[in-house]
């Protein structure tokens, strides 16, 4: 019999063929005492295209839900399309379509690559966050917050993209820049919707060392729960001005505090207009807050600083200029600091700027010789988070309808429950200026619920990093019980916490803000039995895949297409290289190399695994023979066992690359057993060779959750029966026949 060849198209269209069939992949309902894992994948942008991070992102997972599953644990690989916000309204504009129908063929699209990859996604649970079905929750969650007044509408300023004539969160400023269109971002005043997530900053921070000694945490992802989080230690204390004012500062130099020489306060303290009256003072500090602050402007030498002429009567007396800075909001939150210019390299230099301020120290090389120590009274210990409140509005079309109606008379009235969804008209067309929304009479004139009065709809719409706030939770919910059980059908508490996600390295921000809701969920009722209020048990954050040591983009011409690798080599081999080519926390830099390698082992796999099962029909035992290379058997079931530990421990801690890489070290190993026996003897025995199919078959059921389709045709060649349970079953201990009479007599 001839060896079939290796054609990746082939097997991996029969293969997904069948798993569609038998459905393999639909979440089951969990039995007693199973293990039940929610792999959340990341939730893409409906872009329009997979991108080779998007593969890495989903590779991890695939293979952590293959292994999960293999190992007899209940299951449940979904996700949904992050598809509300500006990247499809940008599209929708450019191609002059509704960014409904953009946003549906992006999908299709996407799903259809993520088939033919062969991720193993329960499909059946895919959904869009801009369907109705699905923003009537996120419209419901904002209703939900606003009653516990965890949202809150606030005349304020925010950051302000004149490119995409929008209101961003903090977490979209990168550098001073828009996270979109990376334009320079500034400040300006406005009223807009907050989420409150001060209240539960406290308890992030303390998880965090929990997260940290449950082991699933890897470091990325913690680094960025504390990066965002920003936690200083310190003191507060109370100053008090000659006229009755007093001012609470902060400073996490608490030996110091008795050299400071001014305070400064953010433009967003609340008692920042009492300390501003003199009026050229409150003519810069309007201009800071209504554009005048560049904020690209983030180092203590150009950052805006406005002197307020005012001062307060420092720890020992003095009096102390007071000046308002955005400097503090990047260091420790929208509050009051003392400068200590003696100690704090970035007070040094705002006093520099400050002609009422002496500096203290000059920068003639004697750095590092700290100043004598100057403790004060009645400091109290205290804890500053620069994470803070952050707008949730923006004023686009493409988004979810804030529930809101704006009366004369009432104010702000929430719509009421039996009146959601909000509906976005479906034929909008956003011509890229402006807010289409209040244009639309049929959309924007309601009456007011509360008193009937003719009344306004809130124009603004939901940023979709709200929706994205419970993106992980509609995957665990049967979709046709999604209308009316999304955040109280039974099959979240056997789902959630999701026990792995695995996502990219700027996702910290999406899951700080998750971690934040669920906590607030938990406290409202729905998540209570989330004890600790964590959605994730387990995160692992990948970097980024790059080309040529850049970025990939359009603009380099170093694009990746995965869609064209798929084509050359098949989806087997993108897989285990993207895999292969670097560890988690890594970058992965772009090769063919990587390609090359994973095609080369795949190939080869195929064909000595089926030219070995096809040469043992020919083979006769000799029990004299076999006795003679029992020990080399032995050895052979002792690599085995070692492999398969090691695999295993590496597939359990996600680390992909390793595992590739002893799977590749098991074929060689398996090889050199062969060629040891025939050193020594010529030939195989029967026995020697049913050892190494009993090996190979080891090494098939390893490589199924990297390389799914080949190693599934492999182990069917091998004569394991074609049924998913089958197939898919984790090896839990070595079955190599050592013993000859373990073997069945030839002919
Ligand atoms: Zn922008
Ligand atoms: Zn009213």
């Amino acid at each position: 019999m001839s060896r079939p060849n290796y054609d990746p198209q082939a097997i991996e269209a029969a293969r997904q063929e069948a798993w569609q069939q038998r459905g393999d992949f639909e979440a089951p309902q969990p039995q007693e005492g199973q293990a039940r894992v929610y792999v959340k994948p990341s939730s893409p942008f409906t872009s329009g295209n997979l991108h080779m991070g998007h593969v890495r992102d989903y590779s991890i997972g695939d293979s952590y839900a293959r292994f999960r599953r293999g190992r007899g644990d209940a299951v449940l690989f979904g996700f949904g399309f992050d598809a509300f916000g500006l990247p499809a309204e940008l599209a929708a504009i450019e191609r002059q379509e509704p960014p409904a129908d953009w946003v549906a063929q992006c999908g299709e699209r996407m799903l259809g690559q993520m088939k033919r990859l062969g991720f193993s996604f329960d499909y059946d649970r895919v959904f869009y966050s801009s369907d109705e079905a699905q923003y009537r929750w996120s419209q419901w969650l904002f209703v939900t917050l606003l009653a516990r007044d965890l949202i809150y509408r606030a005349d304020t300023t925010v950051d302000w993209c004149d490119t995409c004539q929008t209101t961003l969160a903090s977490i979209q400023v990168e550098d001073g820049r828009c996270w979109r269109c990376h334009n320079e971002v500034r400040l300006i005043r406005r009223p807009t919707w907050f989420l409150r997530i001060t209240p539960y900053l406290e308890e992030n921070d303390r998880n965090v060392e929990r997260l940290q000694s449950g082991g699933n945490w890897d470091e990325l992802s913690l680094a960025t729960q504390r990066y965002i989080l920003g936690r200083a230690d310190g003191i507060e204390l109370d100053l008090e001005g000659g006229d009755g004012r007093s001012l609470t500062v902060f400073t996490p130099h608490r030996k110091f505090a008795g050299a400071a020489s001014f305070v400064v306060l953010s433009p967003r303290h609340p008692e920042v207009d009492e300390w501003a009256t003199d009026p050229a003072a409150r003519e810069e500090l309007e201009r800071m807050r209504s554009g005048g602050w560049d904020r690209s402007a983030r180092d203590a030498h150009s950052v805006p600083l406005v002197d307020t002429g005012a001062s307060i009567a420092g720890p020992g007396g003095e009096e102390l200029p007071v000046v308002v800075s955005p400097i503090v909001d990047a260091r420790f939150g929208p509050t009051a600091a003392l400068g200590i210019p003696a100690v704090d390299e970035a007070d040094r230099d705002i006093a520099e700027r400050l002609e009422r301020v002496e500096v203290p120290v000059s920068d003639d090389g004697e750095e590092g010789e700290a100043p004598a120590a100057t403790p004060v009274e009645g400091a109290r210990e205290t804890t500053c988070y620069r994470a803070n409140d952050f707008s949730i509005s923006r004023q686009r079309s493409w988004g979810t309808p804030i529930p809101v109606i704006l009366c004369e008379q009432c104010g702000p009235v929430p719509v009421p429950d039996e009146d959601l969804p909000v509906v976005l008209p479906r034929d909008l067309k956003p011509t890229g200026e402006g807010n289409p929304l209040a244009e639309r009479p049929d959309f924007v004139d309601v009456e007011c619920p509360k008193c009937g009065a003719a009344a306004k709809r809130e124009t603004d719409t939901l940023d979709c990093h709200f929706d994205a706030l419970w993106l992980w939770v509609p995957a665990a919910v049967p979709p046709e019980a999604r209308d009316e059980q999304m955040f109280s059908h039974p099959d979240l508490q056997e789902w959630l916490p999701a026990e792995r996600l695995v996502a990219g390295n700027d996702s910290g921000g999406f899951v700080f803000d998750q971690r934040i809701v669920t906590k607030a969920l938990r406290d409202i009722g729905p998540f209570s039995f989330i004890e600790d209020g964590e959605p994730f048990a387990g995160c692992l954050f990948h970097e980024m895949v790059i080309a040529d040591g850049r970025k990939m983009s359009k603009h380099l011409g170093n694009v990746v297409n995965p869609d064209e690798l798929v084509a050359e080599n098949g989806a087997d081999t993108v897989r285990m290289a993207v895999l292969y080519a670097a560890g988690p926390a890594k970058t992965l830099n772009w090769s063919d190399g990587a390609v090359r390698f994973a095609s080369r082992f795949l190939r080869n796999l195929w064909n000595y695994t089926h030219d070995r099962a096809a040469a043992i029909e020919g083979l006769s035992h000799d029990p004299e023979a076999a006795a003679d290379t029992e020990h080399m058997r032995d050895r052979l079931r002792k690599w085995c066992e070692n492999g398969l530990a090691r695999i295993t421990a590496d597939i359990e801690q996600l680390q992909m690359h390793k595992a590739v890489r002893n799977i590749t070290r098991l074929l060689e190993r398996i090889q050199d057993y062969e060629k040891r026996v025939l050193q020594r003897r010529g030939e195989l025995d029967r026995a020697d060779a049913e050892a190494q199919l009993a090996a190979l078959v080891l090494l098939a059921r390893t490589l199924l959750p990297f390389a799914p389709h080949t190693a599934e045709e492999l182990l069917v060649a091998l004569g394991v029966e074609d049924s998913a349970g089958a197939l898919e079953a984790w090896p839990e201990e070595v079955d190599i026949p050592v013993q000859p009479s373990a073997s069945p007599a030839s002919p």
